[in-house]
């Protein structure tokens, strides 16, 4: 057994595959984004609260950039999940996604800034404040820009994100204060995916 398995029991790990495995059957099912918070929600809050599963490698702060860690992407690429990982005040630039989106904390606190397109014009609408556990959600077709942050300008802060595609390689946009878009692909900070189902 390796260092990072060694701090996560694999009952905690199993249980977040079975969550992988509902998220999925949701999808063969057809389920919408606006469908996913009630399919999906009440368990995506149980992972949120059992913090006992993520492998210390997919929570690991960069001192120069917030860190996305692939955890899962479906074979068909319909949906894929991340632990996005904050240091001290660290954000995003403004974006969309182009596809539905869940996000919920797993430890510290990330703020939700929400925009919309006004006469190509980008005007703030909400904010969001989450601490564990609490989940929010959204689809192109309701909106999805934002920017989001770690609440905390003195520690690190995690959050698992749900994607209705795979994330990483999707070409998407980020948006200046004046409005204007840039295409723009995320990636991923991952050199390996982490086993939800075996020992290690
Ligand atoms: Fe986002």
């Amino acid at each position: 057994m390796n260092a990072a398995a060694a701090g996560t029991p694999p009952t905690g790990r199993r249980r977040f595959g079975s969550f992988l495995e509902l998220v999925g059957r949701a999808v063969d099912e057809g389920v919408d984004g606006a469908g996913m918070p009630g399919a999906i929600g009440p368990a995506f809050r149980t992972v949120l609260a059992e913090d006992d599963w993520l492998q210390p490698e997919f929570a690991r702060p960069d001192p120069d950039r917030y860190q996305q860690y692939l955890l899962y992407c479906d074979a068909r690429r319909r949906f894929s999940i991340v632990s996005f990982v904050w240091g001290p005040g660290q954000s995003t630039p403004v974006h969309d996604h182009g596809v539905w989106g869940m996000v919920g904390v797993l430890r510290g606190s990330e703020i939700s800034e929400n925009f919309e397109l006004r006469d190509g014009a980008l005007v703030k609408t909400s904010e969001d404040a989450l601490t564990p556990g609490q989940i929010i959600s959204f689809t192109p077709e309701r909106g999805d820009i934002h920017r989001v942050r770690n609440a905390y300008a003195d520690r690190t802060s995690v959050s698992i994100h749900i994607y209705g595609g795979d994330i990483g390689s999707i070409e998407r946009s980020v948006f200046g204060a004046d409005g204007v878009c840039k295409p723009f692909i995320s990636g991923y900070a991952s050199s390996r995916l982490p086993n939800f189902w075996g020992a290690a």
